[in-house]
């Protein structure tokens, strides 16, 4: 069963270090995301940008702070429930052996084949999928067609809008396409009223984001609208 909230996300004085690693990695990290906001998170690499991400459905907990999504805590949700209602789509796309219609309903038996179209086509990727002879029946992976980078991105993101995310969340998920594609994505997402958070290095993405969180060393550094940045 699939849960649905309001899409609020907050984040109160997380810090956090990984186990064994004295270093912070995330540093007194606070901000809000109302539902149905974009918010573009900024910064160098090594910054601390995917691991912020990671702590949202638990891949990691938060060290100190707290991480609060449709204001309950993360700590409170079943973890299931959680990680069904927020769709994360990481920053190296995970596609394996079998067809591009098995890869879109991966772990959601549920989806009828017109929803993972329907999905597909937010995501940019139908005409393409469209365009090889067996269609949804294509395989991918080991002797499977050679999907280019921008394809296997809008998979991923085709894949997570599968389980309809009440936040759904880009991990620089968008930097292999070309700038028509990404508008006409941004376009098909904007009316799915998800809470969106992209990491991005494209001042042209952020620039249609909500607010900007920038981020360096882990911590909160600037959040702004693009002019007040
Ligand atoms: P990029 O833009 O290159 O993806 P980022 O801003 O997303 O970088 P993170 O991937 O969150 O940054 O990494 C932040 C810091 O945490 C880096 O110093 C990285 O080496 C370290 N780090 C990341 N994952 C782990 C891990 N599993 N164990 C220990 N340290 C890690």
């Amino acid at each position: 069963s699939m849960t649905r909230f309001d899409g609020d996300l907050r984040f109160e004085n997380v810090s956090f270090h990984y186990p064994g690693k004295p270093e912070p990695i995330l540093d007194n990290v606070s901000f809000h995301v109302a539902p149905g906001e974009k918010l573009a998170i900024m910064g160098a690499t090594g910054s601390g940008k995917s691991t912020l991400l990671n702590l949202i459905p638990r891949i990691f907990e938060a060290t100190e702070g707290k991480i609060y999504v449709g204001g309950v805590e993360v700590n409170e949700w079943g973890l299931k429930d959680l990680r069904d209602a927020i769709g994360l789509v990481p920053q190296q796309s995970i596609l394996f052996t079998g067809s591009i219609l098995e890869n879109l309903s991966w772990g959601d038996v549920e989806a009828a084949p017109d929803e993972l179209e329907e999905a597909a086509k937010k995501a940019q990727i139908h005409e393409s999928i469209d365009l090889f002879p067996k269609k949804y029946g294509t395989r991918v992976g080991q002797k499977g067609v050679n999907l280019s980078g921008g394809q296997k991105q809008r998979l991923s993101i085709a894949r997570a809008l599968v389980r309809k995310p009440s936040i759904l969340i880009l991990d620089d998920s968008t930097s292999a396409l070309d700038v028509k594609t990404e508008m006409a994505l941004w376009e098909s997402l904007e009316k799915e009223a998800a809470t969106m958070l992209v990491v991005t290095q494209k001042v042209q993405t952020a620039i249609g984001a909500d607010h900007i969180l920038l981020l360096d060393e882990g911590k909160v550094v600037g959040y702004g609208k693009h002019a007040d940045l």
